[in-house]
């Protein structure tokens, strides 16, 4: 890693951050005392996200800010205050209360970044179903695995996303009873098996009690993956309200007047915890922007919108890096006042180059979708170290762990020695089981420490550095891939008999996804099959998951259990040292 100096944090700050002091934030932080912070459902009924996001707000002096500026693909741009937001949530936990959708049902949304993803999410948490957002790049394979794992009873769909990812599946969807579609102009006539989610809303009732709601029910569910079997819905609660807005305003910094941009898909996690939750349980003005990366168009929003706090990744960061400081230069950017990045390791570089391009500095953060919240971060108030993920926050314990021989940890107490990330449970935001899967719930956990499945190292200041995974899963442009899933596409094609699949390093993704595929008898590898190979995986997968590139070999280096040794593949493509290879079957040697 390129040394990088300390950024000292400024202390010309234009508005004072909100954490100002850490070690004495850290003290006197408790996570009952920010519970306080929130209002609590009416008469002492319990404690609702999408009451604390907008009905709170839309019963106060915030009802006529804007919650949402949505700017669509065409330019379009709408505006939904807080009180335009509670009633059309309303009118939405509505239709399903109509459609007899009970507590604890999932609610599916497949629809990228448009004005009713917001007004499904939280008319599904007011109705108290539990709200599972969809990537709108996964291809018809994933988005099959999670809607049947999820076991989805309602869809919020686009119609040109649902032809062409559902439509064909709904036979292997037995429970998917409801799909209401998002209708565009000029789209004619009802699809069979769905219904208009426009008209419904406009029928239904503006007005809406939320039932009492317990913190611990079920809110969110969160499709993560691992390095084997089937994505992991990780379950959300209420409670994590508490921990969205807390860091919202701790980790972010969020002021009330601040005009927020996270530029994550709700798709994804911190789309969902900081693209809809947290912003608006924090009363700012969120940008929500329906179109993918554009350097120009982005500093132009940047510029117009006014942003203030701007919440992006670091692949996004490298785009802009590689578009060149030349593409910001025109643009006035003085709205803005702190920079946030997450879901991957920020380059020193690139922290630093914030500074010299757009006049801040990035501030890195880390979690992960079980975490439901940010868990280590940079904060305003507190000198940078470029390349360094930042401090646990008040009302985090973090620490480094070794595993033992016989599967129990130990926290290693000195500095700089490389282990497992660990966090001890007990915040808001923690998930609270793996959907259908207690057992890999259970594997997280040893001797009270909750594994992240992350590698890092904490220096003598306190400081967490981010080192890799634990296992082999795959993160490319921020997003979190599971090689099982990639493999098991690979493996539907007629020709092939063994896939592998690893991140492979690459410059502005940080890692794309490259298959090895061994063949059937009967094929010879050629270029021909290769494009076959991957454009039957891009189908299917969906241009996020799908691999970018495939090798075909021989055969896969395998263990003596015959499981693919995935970490050889890796190590041999990038020429590093193989590790130990004793228990690799004995052809491979
Ligand atoms: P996801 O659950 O999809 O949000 O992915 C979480 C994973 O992304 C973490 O376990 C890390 O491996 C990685 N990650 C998230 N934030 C960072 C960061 N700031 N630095 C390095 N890796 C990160």
């Amino acid at each position: 890693m390129t040394w990088q100096p300390i950024i000292k944090s400024a202390h010309d700050w234009k508005v004072p951050p909100n954490l100002r002091d850490y070690e004495a934030t850290r003290r006197e932080f408790s996570w009952a005392q920010a519970r306080l912070a929130l209002e609590g459902l009416p008469s002492g009924r319990g404690l609702n996200i999408a009451h604390e996001a907008v009905d709170r707000h839309a019963a106060g002096p915030r009802a006529a800010r804007v919650a949402l500026r949505c700017i669509a693909q065409d330019g379009g741009r709408q505006e939904i205050t807080y009180a335009q937001l509670a009633e059309q949530s309303n009118r939405f936990a509505n239709v399903l209360r109509q459609l007899g959708v009970g507590k604890g049902e999932r609610v599916f949304a497949l629809t990228g970044r448009i004005p009713e993803l917001y007004v499904a999410a939280l008319g599904t948490l007011k109705h108290r179903c539990v709200f599972s957002p969809l990537f709108s790049a996964f291809g018809p394979e994933p988005i099959r695995t999670r809607l049947a794992l999820g076991e989805c009873r309602v869809l919020v769909a686009t119609e040109p996303l649902y032809q062409r990812k559902v439509a064909g599946l709904r036979e292997a969807l037995p429970s998917l009873e409801h799909v209401l579609l998002v209708r565009g102009r000029g789209q004619a006539g009802d699809l069979p098996g769905t219904r208009n989610l426009g008209e419904l809303l406009q029928e239904a009732s503006s007005h809406y009690t939320i039932e009492p709601t317990d913190p611990e029910d079920f809110a969110l569910l969160h499709f993560t993956s691992g390095t084997t079997g089937t994505p992991k819905g990780a379950i959300h609660v209420h409670e994590a309200v508490v921990a969205h807005h807390a860091t919202g305003r701790l980790a972010l910094d969020l002021h009330d007047e601040d005009v927020f941009w996270c530029t994550a898909d709700p798709g994804w996690v911190t789309g969902t915890s900081y693209g809809i939750i947290a912003p608006l349980v924090c009363g700012v003005t969120s940008i929500v922007d329906e179109s993918d990366f554009d350097a120009e168009r982005w500093y132009r929003l940047l510029q117009d919108e006014r942003v203030t706090v701007w919440y992006t990744a670091p692949t996004a960061i490298r785009m802009l890096m590689k578009a060149g400081a030349e593409t910001a230069r025109p643009h006035d950017l003085r709205s803005l006042r702190f920079l946030a990045s997450v879901g991957e390791p920020l380059n020193p570089e690139a922290v630093v180059w914030g500074r010299a391009a757009l006049g801040l500095p990035f501030h890195d953060n880390w979690w992960q979708t079980e975490t439901g919240g940010i868990m280590i971060a940079n904060y305003a108030a507190m000198d940078i170290r470029p390349g360094s993920m930042g401090k646990p926050l008040p009302g985090i314990e973090a620490a480094i762990v070794q595993q033992q021989a016989d599967g129990s940890v130990t926290e290693v107490t000195e500095p700089d020695v490389q282990g497992e990330l660990a966090l001890k449970p007990g915040w808001p935001s923690m998930f609270r089981g793996y959907w259908g899967a207690p057992e890999r719930y259970r594997a997280c956990f040893a001797n009270g420490w909750y594994l992240t499945g992350d590698l890092a190292r904490r220096d003598a200041d306190g400081y967490f550095w981010f080192v890799g995974r634990k296992d082999d899963v795959i993160k490319t442009s921020g997003h979190l891939i599971g090689p099982f899933e990639v493999e098991s596409v690979l493996m539907e094609h007629p020709a092939v008999a063994e896939a592998g699949a690893i991140g492979k390093p690459d410059p502005v993704a940080m890692e794309v996804v490259k298959a090895f595929v061994s063949l059937r008898a009967g094929y010879q590898p050629s270029d021909h099959l290769r494009r076959q190979i991957l454009a039957h995986a891009r189908t299917r997968l969906g241009a996020v998951a799908a691999p970018k590139e495939i090798e075909f070999l021989p055969s896969l280096p395998k263990n003596r259990a015959g499981k693919i040794m995935r970490r050889l593949l890796r190590a041999r493509e990038l020429g590093l040292p193989e590790g130990d290879t004793s228990t690799l079957e004995a052809s491979d040697h």
